[in-house]
């Protein structure tokens, strides 16, 4: 049998959205299960595949199933193409299989012509309607299937209203419009050579190639590359009889979700208008009306709408997003599709079904995209208040969330203020490492200079605190303490409100509304945690994030890297005298400075995580990152240690390094300082033990070795580490138990794994050095390539982002089954950046981690992230 290249609407269904796109597929669908669609054919992706393969040209047997099914399209409307008294007229409509922009546009009213023109004016008893949509039709054929620009129309209609005196296009009369048809033809003859096609089944068939010519435009190439999307796919087509909702105050045209796509309430939410047609809605020319004034005007329309609407949730068990047109008091459904919403409706509708029986936990927790949860974390504006509110100003959106309070243009004034109690924005041109405290008490930044990667962008990002950053339109003058924007004056103490999501900043003060992590969220993240396999945990340095994680659903620290401790104000001083001390004495004093600071520091982060685990990395950066550069700091450290100036700063050039991303640190330093490690283990054991008795739980600290590549460096730390343990378990009358790991993130290392798995207790995979090793990409300059890469298709993405699984997860991968051959309880898991990426997550729990670990706010993503990788490998 002939391959069946075209189907009526009433022959398929949803399940064949590749054969017949997805616009397709639902109309089929639609017409299957009883609703109102005006019947209309199909042809087939295949027959786009077809046609390029014949070198852009309809096979004889496609042309003839096209005329064939015409033949049934006109039995079942009881119209004609082409007839005099009752013309058949059609849309034209493309449709892939995934909704793409770049695609031909709708073309509507085909068939019209000389004489079907007269039809529509028999039937409607409106010759200007009539000629008016012949018009439209012959401009919006040129324009789509040939490509002639409109404005050449354009020009024609506005010289002939001119020649009339007319203002608006409404005063043409039906005389004049015969005469625009005349000249649209003429336009179409100069551009084309040739007459416009009069005969509705060539102008069909110049529509449908036209359509298939378009799936390789550009503009949807360029789509089809970003989006990862096939280019063999193809296009369907689909011709649809025309309904009009322009045919007088019982007709109209509109559309609608069944839930609210930004809120997710469970009411049909949409707009209409009457006596319009095709995007009148969207176009913006007049203001709809909410649909829920379709019940004043047609009540017995809205109950079927409303009954359909229905209908066409529970039999696609998901929020739709339907289009519709009501011709002369009759109810007409062209299109249905899921309905794209905001994170918040996500969440919503997705517990709501669930709750409603309408759909399984598994789906609700598969529909909902982890990426997005992000927005939900954070304060935000009052919904209805911030529509009241007009931003002044519009800067970067640095760090989400929303803020208000008053101005203070120092970190100094508003560490003051917030302490006593006053809400604060911190307002600086540009902010630095001094502003520190003033940052952490306000409650949002702004910064008149800076990108999204100045030191106010990533600190308040750090913070998960709200801040727009490099708002150029506002200047700040922190010594008379005022800003401005244009001729508005703002002093201290004045009320700000700043959106850190969308970068916009509004004089006065609005409500915000804290992220609830009850209710849909917390019902949600239940049930992720039912499903996931992968435990998480999460990166934190200080008691603050400690909390922010826990809060979030963390079950422990994967990674609290220490070097954040060694930089905080009151302490430097002792980190750098414990630098450049020349004798074991003189270092071994500086660190008894530095021990009991250490130890207060795990002493207050055991307490927060109770008995979770919590994994400590000993010092990792190179030391000159500590080392004093300005001349009153070293003059300060060069008093105190009694070393001459000029000796003490040959001391620092000593320790410059040339790419100190492979030098001296990591182990490497415990190696070649061993005193620091022993501090360091002292600290960490000495605080276990004191909070598991103050406490009364058990804690197991894990202690972690950075940068190893040698069976040999952990070995010998082991043994150090071990010594001093003990030795405090002995003064300190303990049986305390603790794990000695290690950072897998140096290519040897994931290649040995087997060996080194000899004297670890646990491995940790440091993705963004294994990243940078790997590849030999220096992270902190690869910015000046990847995106250039990106562009010719060398990396699909930053693998610094998303982890390079075909590469990079290949040592991974080795390094879990060689640990595993070692030691099979070996436990592994990532503290890398990927550990909150949902597609490396998903590569992990294929991997046969333990865990992720990652930022404090990226927790609740990785937990959704780990349920979905679950179910959509389940075995
Ligand atoms: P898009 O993919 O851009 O939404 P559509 O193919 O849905 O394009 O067409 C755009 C609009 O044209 C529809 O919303 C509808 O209002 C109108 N339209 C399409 N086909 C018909 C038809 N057969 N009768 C009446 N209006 C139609
Ligand atoms: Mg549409
Ligand atoms: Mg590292």
């Amino acid at each position: 049998m002939n391959k069946k290249w075209v189907y009526l609407f009433k022959e398929g269904s949803a399940s064949q959205k590749n054969l017949l796109g997805g616009k397709g597929a639902n109309l089929s669908e639609m017409t299957n299960i009883g609703l109102p669609v005006p019947p209309g054919l199909t042809v087939t992706t295949e027959a786009c595949t077809e046609f390029y393969k014949q070198g852009k040209k309809l096979t004889d047997e496609i042309i003839s199933q096209i005329k064939d099914n015409l033949k049934m399209l006109e039995k079942q409307t009881e119209k004609k193409f082409g007839d005099v008294e009752n013309p058949l007229l059609v849309s034209v409509r493309s449709g892939a299989a995934i909704s793409m922009p770049g695609m031909m546009d709708t073309i509507l009213n085909l068939g019209l012509n000389d004489n079907t023109v007269e039809g529509i004016t028999k039937k409607t008893g409106n010759s200007r309607f009539a000629y008016d949509s012949y018009r439209r039709f012959i401009q919006m054929f040129s324009d789509v299937v040939l490509g002639i620009p409109k404005y050449k129309f354009d020009y024609a209609l506005d010289d002939l209203k001119e020649k009339n005196g007319y203002k608006y296009d409404t005063e043409l009369t039906t005389d004049d419009l015969k005469i625009l048809v005349e000249e649209f033809k003429n336009i179409y003859k100069l551009e084309t050579k040739s007459d416009f096609p009069l005969e509705p089944e060539k102008q069909l068939l110049m529509a449908v190639e036209a359509v298939f010519r378009s799936w390789n435009n550009a503009r949807a190439i360029t789509y089809r590359n970003l989006y990862d999307i096939s280019h063999d796919i193809g296009t369907a087509v689909n011709v649809q009889s025309m309904v009009f909702g322009n045919m007088g105050d019982t007709s109209g045209t509109g559309v609608a979700f069944t839930r609210n796509p930004s809120t997710g309430e469970n009411r049909v939410f949409g707009e209409f208008l009457i006596n319009a047609q095709g995007e009148d809605v969207v176009a913006g020319i007049r203001t709809p009306l909410t649909i829920d004034k379709l019940n004043d005007v047609m009540p017995e329309i809205y109950d079927q709408f409303i009954e359909s609407a229905n209908n066409l949730e529970q039999h696609y068990r998901d929020m739709q997003d339907i289009e519709f047109t009501i011709e002369q008091g009759k109810l007409y459904l062209l299109q249905t599709r899921t309905g794209k919403r905001t994170a918040e409706s996500s969440l919503r509708v997705a517990v709501e079904m669930v709750e409603e029986g309408l759909i399984s936990k598994e789906e609700a927790v598969m529909r909902v995209d982890p990426k997005s949860l992000d927005q939900l974390l954070h304060p935000r504006f009052d919904p209805i208040e911030i529509k009241k509110s007009a931003p002044i100003a519009n800067g970067l959106p640095a760090s989400p969330g929303a803020a208000t309070g008053k101005i203070f243009f120092t970190a100094e004034d508003a560490v003051a203020a917030s302490e006593k109690g006053e809400a604060t924005i911190l307002v600086r041109k540009e902010t630095s490492p001094e502003d520190i405290e003033g940052m952490n008490k306000a409650r949002g930044i702004l910064t008149s200079r800076g990108g999204m990667t100045s030191h106010a962008a990533v600190v308040a990002r750090g913070m998960g605190k709200c801040c727009v950053a490099g708002c150029e339109t506002i200047y700040v003058d922190e010594v008379k303490k005022i800003m401005s924007v244009g001729d508005d004056i703002l002093k201290e103490g004045d009320y700000i409100s700043l959106d850190g999501s969308t970068g916009n900043i509004y004089k006065g003060s609005i409500n915000t509304v804290e992220p609830s992590l009850s209710g849909n969220f917390g019902k949600l993240m239940k049930w992720a945690d039912e499903f996931r396999k992968l435990g998480i945990r999460t990166n934190a340095d200080t008691p603050k994030d400690s909390e922010t994680a826990v809060k979030f659903g963390a079950e422990g620290i994967g990674l609290c890297r220490t070097e954040h401790m060694f930089f905080k104000e009151s302490r430097i001083f002792s980190v750098r005298k414990m630098i450049v001390s020349d004798s074991i004495v003189q270092r071994e004093k500086a660190l008894e400075e530095i021990l009991p600071m250490q130890k207060n520091d795990f002493k207050e982060i055991f307490k927060i995580m109770g008995p979770r685990p919590v994994t400590i990395r000993l010092l990792d950066p190179p030391l000159h990152e500590f080392i004093p550069t300005n001349e009153e700091d070293i003059a300060e450290l060069s008093k105190d240690m009694n070393i001459p100036i000029s000796k003490l700063k040959d001391l620092i050039h000593s320790l410059h390094e040339f790419n100190p991303m492979l030098g001296h640190r990591g182990c490497r330093l415990a190696i070649t300082y061993p005193e620091i490690a022993r501090m360091q283990a002292r600290a960490i054991i000495e605080a276990a033990i004191e909070v598991s008795k103050e406490e009364n739980i058990t804690i197991v600290p894990e202690i972690m070795v950075p940068l190893v590549g040698k069976k040999e460096e952990l070995n010998i730390l082991r043994k150090l580490i071990m010594e001093t343990a003990e030795k405090v378990k002995e003064e300190k009358n303990s049986k305390l138990e603790y794990l000695i790991g290690t950072m897998i993130e140096i290519p040897r290392a994931c290649v040995t794994a087997d060996e080194i798995a000899e004297v670890a207790d646990f491995y940790s995979f440091g993705t963004n050095d294994l990243t940078q090793m790997t590849f030999g990409y220096s992270r902190d300059d690869a910015g000046k390539f990847i995106s250039a890469y990106r562009e010719v298709g060398i990396l699909e993405q930053d693998p610094f982002q998303s982890i390079d699984q075909a590469g990079v997860g290949k040592l991974v991968d080795m390094a879990v089954t060689l640990g595993k051959k070692a030691k099979s309880h070996l436990h592994m898991g990532v503290c890398g950046e990927h550990g909150g990426d949902p597609a490396s997550i998903e590569f992990f729990h294929k991997t046969g981690l333990d865990y992720v670990s990652c930022s404090p706010f990226r927790v609740p993503v990785a937990r959704l992230a780990a349920a979905q990788a679950a179910l959509n490998n389940k075995i």
